[in-house]
């Protein structure tokens, strides 16, 4: 059975799903393994590193897409590659199932097996393979440094002979994986920290990183959505968050946003009269840009300096992939979370000469998204039903 790894083409990628490191318990169970040269350069590993590893490294992309039987990857692959994959095929890997299932149409219609890390159930057992959350932990580290980079200030409080500086004030919007991350690295510089999130269980994180949480009557609506997850909120209780963050923003100098609802846009929830309320020279990092962002000035990709009437300027960074900044790291947790996944995929296999695609395990069932040309995953099944209709009442409207 032959596992291969290929260089990410995806622009600005960096990241390698699997590093030399990662091979040993893989050739332990007689995969043989296929890498495309340089798939791990920029996350620093050589080509040499992944042969002394066992495996076999080649120029020829192609051959490792017509033969794999077993395709770790951080991105999808292009429509055009789906369409070169082996019969069988299985793969693994980041497929945006709910933002973007039309990228997927190609291998859904063929007898291969698709697994995205985004759909693994958050529950205990999959906990080491919660990919989402490693990455999201990246995100909100390099977003505050980014952040401390840009300010024309300084981060902590200092006392000198020359006087006393006052420390930077970092508003933290979302609490989840990456907003946490955000808070504590933004403590650790000495930064004041405030955090906003529509969870309620969210206080009690907050808190204890040192950071205040701020509470807001969203009008005793539920804001769970399930898995640790926020709901979709009325417009109403949006509003309220909005007049929350205007107020907040005026007296922070950095505004790291990380609210999102999954498969869903994120939601707006920083109006242009905010940012122009901050002060000349303050930093808005959004990390919700990949789904639209936060901040109804942002473009997803794009830095931009807000002008203020009064002169200067607001910073606003909207970076799409920011673990791919540090590509050593979140390779690194990556190839963890996606061998351990594997490790699902490949039990009992060198017995059985086969791969353990069984849709009765929690875990496999909720990250399938297809299997031999079916949907298994109702939400992306939904979607793309829905777009098809879309289709057709499009070409009904235009006949
Ligand atoms: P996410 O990336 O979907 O969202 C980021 C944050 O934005 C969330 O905390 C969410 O509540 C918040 N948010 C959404 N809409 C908002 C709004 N209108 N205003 C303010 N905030 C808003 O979520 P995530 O960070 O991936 O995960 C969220 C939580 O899930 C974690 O904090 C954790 O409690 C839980 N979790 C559980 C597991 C597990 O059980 N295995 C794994 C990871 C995370």
């Amino acid at each position: 059975m032959i596992l291969g790894i290929l260089k990410e083409s995806a622009h600005g990628e960096t990241r390698v799903a699997l590093l030399p490191e990662s091979l040993k318990p893989l050739v332990a169970q007689g995969l043989s393994i296929a890498v495309e040269s340089g798939a791990g350069e920029a996350a620093g590993a050589t080509d040499r590193a992944y042969a002394e590893a066992g495996a076999n490294l080649t120029h020829d992309r192609r051959s490792i897409l017509s033969n794999a039987d077993l395709l770790p990857v951080v991105n999808m692959l292009r429509p055009d590659e789906q369409a070169r994959l082996k019969p069988n095929a299985v793969v693994v890997g980041f497929m945006k199932p709910l933002d973007a299932p039309a990228l997927l149409d190609e291998a859904i219609h063929r007898p291969t097996t698709l697994f995205s890390m985004e759909l693994i159930p958050r529950i205990t057992r999959a906990q080491a393979m919660d990919a989402l959350s490693s990455m999201a932990t990246i995100a909100g580290y390099k977003a505050v440094i980014a952040a401390a980079d840009l300010l024309p200030r300084l981060f902590p409080m200092l006392i000198t002979a020359a006087g006393t500086i006052p420390p930077a004030r970092v508003f933290v919007i979302g609490a989840g994986v990456a907003g946490l991350q955000a808070i504590a690295t933004a403590r650790r510089l000495g930064a004041v920290v405030e955090a906003y999130d529509v969870r309620a269980a969210a206080g009690e994180q907050v808190r204890s990183l040192g950071a205040k949480f701020l509470d807001v009557d969203l009008g005793g609506i539920n804001t769970e959505g399930g898995g640790g997850y926020a709901a979709q909120l009325t417009e109403e209780a949006l509003e309220r968050g909005r007049d929350l963050i205007a107020r907040t923003a005026a007296h922070s100098d950095v505004i790291i946003t990380t609210a999102q609802i999954p498969g869903r846009p994120a939601p707006l929830l920083i109006r242009r009269a905010a940012v122009e309320a901050m002060r000349s020279g303050s930093i808005i990092v959004d990390i919700a840009a990949p789904a639209g962002g936060n901040c109804e000035l942002t473009k997803p990709g794009i830095t931009q300096t807000i002008a203020k009437q009064k002169g200067g300027g607001v910073t606003l960074l909207a970076p799409l992939n920011l673990a791919a900044e540090v590509p050593v790291h979140a390779s690194q947790l990556y190839a963890r979370n996606v061998l351990n996944f594997l490790a699902l995929v490949l039990k009992d296999s060198a017995k059985n000469g086969s791969l353990n695609i069984d849709l009765t395990d929690e875990v496999l069932a909720g990250a399938c998204v297809a299997h031999q040309g079916q949907l298994i995953n109702q939400r992306v099944a939904k979607l793309i039903e829905g777009a098809a209709e879309l289709e057709i009442a499009h070409q009904g409207a235009t006949a």
